[in-house]
């Protein structure tokens, strides 16, 4: 099954390893959209949902091919996964920075591996902002999803008084530095980094697209001083905040926005498939 391909050796979702450049592609990085489930859905729910998830390309890496990823809260990973069509891939929204061991509640790396994750969010503004999860203890969290073979989709932003006090750029740079520290640039070849402006995330308040682009420039030049141009120039940079239906195609179609990531928008099958669709067209 594709869902339990190691994202870190496949040639479809390393950059690194990607060779194959399709003619017809107008931009570089192969485009990724998540659906970021919460804490939403049961049983019944959960399994509709997924089985009407498609990824162009089918996640075989070829034209058109989108990486589209659905983040299901944990008691139903497994519930998901033998449920999801060919090249979508499932994904954690969360796992502990310790390896294994007395840590009640939590969810290790290689548990998510196990049942089949290709990838796991980071530091989602939920966590950062609501349970205080630091850049220091993200960066582990980093390590041990590197460790396990799992995509880091490290989330970070700024808040509404961040933002108005000019500090937006700068809040970016620092949350990626602390988030990364320790973190080489050969160890992250798989990292896309989720820019998520927490006053825009379930709020129905979108970034414009001109204000998304700059924040993403912002990531690709922290990327650059911390790593290289190269690397600067591979990592996937995705949106998320308030992505609908209706937004996707004008923030997808700027060259510095590689996909999605998607909240409310991706409980509803239709509004989804839309939000792909506009990843897809890309590609
Ligand atoms: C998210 O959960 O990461 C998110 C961006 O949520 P929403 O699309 O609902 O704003």
């Amino acid at each position: 099954s594709t869902t339990t391909t190691n994202p870190a050796t496949n040639p479809a979702t390393n950059p690194a390893t990607n060779t194959s450049t399709p003619a017809a592609e107008p931009f570089r990085r192969r485009p990724f959209v998540g659906g970021n489930w919460k804490m939403n859905l049961l049983a019944a729910e959960v399994v509709a949902l997924a089985q009407s998830i498609a990824a162009p390309g089918g996640g075989d890496g070829g034209a058109g091919g989108v990486d589209v990823v659905v983040f299901p809260p944990f008691p139903y990973l497994a519930t998901v996964r033998p449920v999801l069509k060919p090249g979508v891939q499932l994904g954690g929204q969360d796992c502990s920075a310790e390896k294994q061991g007395a840590f009640t509640g939590q969810v290790g790396a290689a548990m998510l591996r196990d049942v089949g994750c290709a990838s796991v969010l980071i530091g989602h503004s939920e966590r950062r902002h609501g349970l205080g999860e630091t850049d220091a203890l993200l960066s582990r969290k980093i390590g041990q999803a590197l460790d396990a073979g799992l995509v880091p989709v490290l989330c970070v932003g700024e808040t509404l008084a961040e933002r108005e006090s000019g500090r937006a750029h700068e809040v970016i740079d620092s949350q990626l530095r602390g988030s990364l520290a320790g973190h080489a640039e050969s160890a992250l070849a798989t990292l896309v980094v989720a820019y998520e402006p927490v006053w825009a995330i379930g709020t129905g308040r979108t970034a414009t697209p001109d204000d998304a682009a700059e924040a993403h420039r912002t990531v690709r030049r922290t990327l650059k001083e911390l790593y290289s141009a190269r690397f600067s120039e591979q990592v996937r940079v995705i949106y998320g905040g308030s992505v609908n239906a209706r937004n996707a195609a004008e923030l997808l179609a700027r060259e510095e926005i590689d996909g999605g990531l998607v909240g409310g928008a991706s409980l509803v099958a239709s509004d989804f498939a839309a939000i792909i669709a506009a990843a897809s067209r890309r590609s």
